[in-house]
């Protein structure tokens, strides 16, 4: 089964650099797929193309098992959680969460509960009512992994979240959210040059070589992501 297939996917920028070139990829449900590469090789570009804020030169990505959203149109969403969390300092840590809903249209008392919801899943349940800069940067970074899930995508993708926190909040954030998702059975792409990372926290490892970026290797890991 395919959530996500990518078939020759090529990229080309118009300044003439070529970033990726011949990638084939399948996202299955429920895993954890990690792109483990050099600086350089493409993987922002591939996870830009997936989020569908850039497009491929050459190649293809269909979502093949569409299921349907609550209007009969295919469920596509994502959830994208950025290196830089991004979060709107003068709103506090719930209107951060609820910013993605009152998009969608979400009256703030109809999602109340959601968003204490996935609060209380990253921890945060006594921060709702905090600014951003009060916080640290391992709990800003929670409340951006909030943010991305709060709206249920069917994927979550993750840019290099923890490359810029200390070594003791990345191993701590590391392994709850492992937890979490695996608990949730979320499928999630990850990207990192960090070989620890994409060990401790995939179900499979996306090997690509340097730029021009190419898929050369794939490593399937049965634990600890089931
Ligand atoms: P596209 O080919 O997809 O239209 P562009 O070449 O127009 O993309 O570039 C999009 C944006 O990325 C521009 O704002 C550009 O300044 C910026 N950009 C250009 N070169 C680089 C680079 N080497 N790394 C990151 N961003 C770049
Ligand atoms: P990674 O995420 O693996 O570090 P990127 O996807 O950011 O790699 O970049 C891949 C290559 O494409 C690099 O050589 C980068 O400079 C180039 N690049 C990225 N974005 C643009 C852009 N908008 N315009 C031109 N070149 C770009």
């Amino acid at each position: 089964r395919a959530l996500l297939r990518l078939a020759g996917v090529s990229k080309t920028f118009t300044n003439m650099t070529l970033a990726l070139e011949g990638v084939d990829l399948t996202v299955r449900p429920g895993e954890f797929l990690t792109l483990l590469g050099p600086s350089g090789c493409g993987k922002s570009t591939l996870l830009k193309m997936i989020a569908g804020l850039s497009t491929p030169t050459t190649g293809t990505i269909d979502w093949p098992a569409s299921s349907y959203d609550a209007l009969g149109e295919p469920d596509r969403s994502l959830g994208f959680v950025f290196q830089e969390p991004t979060l709107l300092p003068w709103r506090t840590v719930f209107d951060n969460v609820y910013l993605p809903l009152m998009l969608g249209g979400a009256r703030r008392r109809d999602v109340r509960e959601r968003i204490m919801e996935v609060l209380a899943q990253v921890g945060l349940t006594r921060f709702a009512d905090a600014y951003p800069r009060e916080l640290s940067g391992g709990m800003r970074m929670r409340v951006s992994v909030a943010r991305a899930m709060v709206t249920n995508p069917r994927i979550l993708l993750m840019d290099e979240p923890f490359a810029a926190l200390d070594e003791i909040t990345r191993t701590k954030l590391n392994k709850d959210l492992l937890e979490l998702f695996a608990k949730k059975s979320l499928t999630v792409i990850f990207v990192t040059h960090s070989v620890y990372e994409s060990v401790y926290l995939s179900s499979r490892i996306v090997v690509m070589s340097a730029h021009p970026g190419r898929v050369s290797t794939e490593i399937a890991i049965s634990a600890p992501y089931p």
